[in-house]
């Protein structure tokens, strides 16, 4: 029975029926009952080739991706949409974006037809109260969001929505726009942030990128750093990271892959527990530290 079928049936009803429908209503008006608290993820997403080849980090994806409660959709904040102000994807199917150059045939061939969900969005605007959220028709899913979320659902059954990075907001402004969504973890959405917390391209050591773990002492230092401040729920030392120095100044040449992880920390609860995952180094100047914020 869809919303405008059951509102007209409830129209019909004898008021003494009427007062225990209204519950089934309130249900219905949210596009979601409430559900468990969803996990919270930050996915070092790396290379866009991770989309199809077979490694640890595609492992991990995927052990993460069995360990968590089929969500009824995804929101993904991704490094690669970056806009002014603040947009979530709206489109009933969103398209797969082949947003980098370069690579083989068969990474352009890929398609993720994982539908969207206007409801989400409309619940996602709804919600965030710090500006007002554009509904998106054009973008769809970029690299920073399919390349890692075919592997947590390899079957594209689950709605995935993006939400935009605004790229003239402060890392503070992130922070806080992020806890405005906390409600959606209770609606049986997985929020995931996706970027990479050290990750430097132009220093790239492209001689050892077959390297297991290999880091410059700068991208080490900082993702010790990082772990650290994640740990310890020290968010402010992160979200002020342009003010810790010459490792992160490297680690973080960009904010765009970096601020992710600030809307992941910002949905953590005060009693919930941070996972590390697929916490490597590659290349020397990236990082694939990955993590699981869920209850304790
Ligand atoms: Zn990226």
């Amino acid at each position: 029975m869809n919303r405008k079928t059951f509102l007209k049936t409830l129209a019909l009803l004898p008021a003494a029926g009427a007062a225990m429908k209204l519950n089934e209503l309130n249900k219905l008006t949210e596009p979601f009952g409430n559900t468990d608290k969803m996990p919270v993820l930050f996915l070092g997403h790396g290379s866009p080739m991770n989309a199809i080849e077979e490694n640890t980090f595609v492992q991990g994806f995927r052990k993460i991706g069995s360990e968590i409660t089929k969500p009824k959709a995804i929101l993904c904040v991704s490094a690669h949409w970056e806009t002014q102000g603040t947009h979530v994807t709206a489109m009933a199917a969103p398209r797969t974006i082949h947003d980098f150059g370069g690579f083989p045939k068969a990474l352009y061939e890929v398609q993720y037809p994982a539908s969207g969900s206007p409801e989400v969005a409309r619940e996602t605007k709804d919600l965030i109260k710090k500006t007002d959220v554009g509904l998106d028709e054009n973008w769809g899913l970029d690299h920073g969001t399919w390349s890692v979320v075919k592997h947590l659902y390899p079957d594209a059954d689950v709605p995935v929505l993006q939400l935009s990075l605004d790229r003239y907001q402060t890392p503070q402004y992130h922070y806080e726009l992020a806890r405005e969504i906390a409600a959606l973890r209770t609606r049986g959405v997985l929020i995931i942030g996706s970027g990479n917390m050290v990750h430097n391209l132009r220093m790239v050591a492209w001689d050892k990128l077959n390297e297991e773990d290999y880091g410059y002492d700068w991208a080490l230092e900082a993702r010790e750093k990082m772990k650290n401040y994640i740990l310890n729920d020290n968010h402010q030392e992160l979200i002020n990271f342009k003010s810790q120095g010459q490792a992160f100044n490297l680690a973080i040449p960009t904010p765009e892959h970096y601020l992710p992880l600030l809307y992941t920390l910002a949905l953590k609860g005060e009693k919930e527990q941070v996972t590390l995952f697929n916490d490597k180094a590659v290349g020397g100047s990236l990082t694939m530290t990955s993590l699981k914020i869920d209850k304790a």
